[in-house]
């Protein structure tokens, strides 16, 4: 179907810009950095999307990342079916709360506690926030082209969106509160010693997306993390983890297994509410006990532990603890990746993949590598516009922007991967 076959969702774009600002509510969805309408989607099922002019699409979006199990799973939505029988809302503690805590606390062992809020962004706001009163200190480290939700604190040279859409700095971010924040080279740990040696005492923690997805997806070198951890240790900082994205999608233990580094804190949300809005923050007992109601350090949340969203969560996370998910997601990955490389070879598009656990990222670049944000910003864009719109005619839907990691499911088939590989090539050909 060409771009001016999709008259419903131009209609809808029109409609919605009257309304909504930028027609959108989240600006990333508006197609901007690639350009043309975006398309609004009717329903999803397993590896596809379809959109409201009836087109299907193979989806490597999965709604930015929950989607690990494929869409409208059955047990999830059976599970949010028999959750909303009793009410949608208390405002009181419920069972499944404990429950949820304890699958995420055997999942994942670095987190001794767990506290639910309802968004990847109020879970490093209020990890960061608890880092600051545990520690008495002020400033934190952040890296160049990591995002961790729109917090004002954390966005400063961020990622995703506001990568996007060139406003590392946001107007609305008061100077006074960008200036505690400090940031640094991912893959850079000479950076980070150099603002620990300038700030020795002041900085209460370091945050880092283990793997940066949000620049598109770059992977930690050898020792980045345990060096990371090792600063944080050496001059009385935190380290959080945020697992938003990665957490059961890069392992089921999160990076943190993979990578095998042990943070003070870890932010996650995305998967653990398979598909609802969830977030959620843990990490040792002796600084999660530092907040409200027993430590002097607040946070709260009228929707937080929402029992519809952690009945669907915890549907997801018991799915995703069954053997089999992780080797089969690594496969499909994996061999996603490897065809894209060979045709791009073969048709003669230089091209660089890169890939871990059901995350993967795109870059068109002479370089041999792509390691660090410069090399991510220094990769085609505008090649990356083109082989978009060409892979959405055939039925592929990637994520509408350069700086955006890709997210594969288990409800891809070998057929979808082949499906892409194929549509990749022709694409290909026509960029020559
Ligand atoms: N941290 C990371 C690593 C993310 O990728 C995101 C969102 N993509 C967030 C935090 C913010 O999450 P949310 O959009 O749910 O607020």
């Amino acid at each position: 179907m060409s771009a001016s076959q999709r008259i419903k969702s131009e209609s809808l774009f029109i409609d919605a810009q009257t309304v909504i600002p930028g027609g959108v509510n989240s600006p990333v969805r508006a197609f901007k950095s690639v350009g043309g309408t975006p398309i609004f989607i009717r329903k999803a099922d397993g590896a596809y999307i379809y959109d409201v002019d009836g087109k299907a699409y193979v989806d490597y979006v999965g709604s930015w990342g929950p989607m690990l199990l494929g869409h409208n799973h059955p047990k999830i939505k059976e599970a949010v079916i028999q959750a909303v029988q009793n009410g949608l809302s208390f405002g009181a503690p419920t069972e499944i709360e404990i429950t949820v805590a304890h699958k995420i606390t055997e999942l994942m062992p670095n987190i001794e506690l767990v506290r639910m809020v309802n968004s990847g962004t109020e879970a490093t706001m209020s990890a960061i926030r608890l880092a600051r009163g545990y520690t008495n200190r002020d400033k934190i480290i952040k890296f160049e082209g990591c995002y961790h939700g729109h917090a004002d604190c954390l966005l400063v040279k961020a990622g995703s969106g506001a990568l996007t859409f060139g406003q590392p700095n946001s107007p609305g971010v008061p100077a006074d509160f960008a200036k505690h924040t400090l940031t640094c080279q991912f893959n850079n740990l000479n950076s980070v010693r150099d603002a620990f040696l300038n700030n020795p005492t002041d900085i209460a923690c370091v945050i880092v997306e283990p793997v940066a997805g949000n620049m598109n997806c770059i992977l930690p070198k050898v020792d980045f993390l345990s060096g990371l951890r090792a600063l944080c240790d050496e001059f009385g900082a935190l380290f959080i983890i945020d697992e938003v994205m990665t957490g059961f999608r890069v392992a089921l233990g999160g990076a943190q297994s993979h990578y095998d580094v042990v943070p003070d804190l870890t932010c996650l949300g995305k998967i653990i509410g398979g598909g609802m809005p969830v977030g959620a923050f843990g990490g040792k007992r002796e600084i999660m006990e530092y907040l409200a109601p027993n430590g002097p350090v607040y946070q709260a949340g009228t929707l937080s532990g929402n029992p519809v969203a952690m009945a669907a969560g915890l549907a997801c996370l018991e799915e995703l603890s069954q053997n089999g998910i992780y080797p089969r997601l690594n496969e499909l990955t994996e061999n996603l990746a490897n065809g894209l490389r060979t045709v791009a070879e073969q048709v003669g598009i230089p091209l660089v993949v890169n890939q871990v656990g059901g995350m993967f990222g795109i870059f068109f670049t002479e370089a041999k590598e792509v390691s660090s944000y410069q090399d991510a910003v220094g990769s085609d864009a505008g090649k990356f516009k083109q082989f978009f719109h060409l892979m959405l005619e055939e039925g592929v839907y990637l994520a509408p922007s350069a700086f955006e990691a890709g997210f594969m499911s288990v409800a891809h088939t070998d057929e979808n991967i082949q499906h892409t590989i194929d549509a990749a090539r022709r694409a290909f050909e026509k960029m020559l």
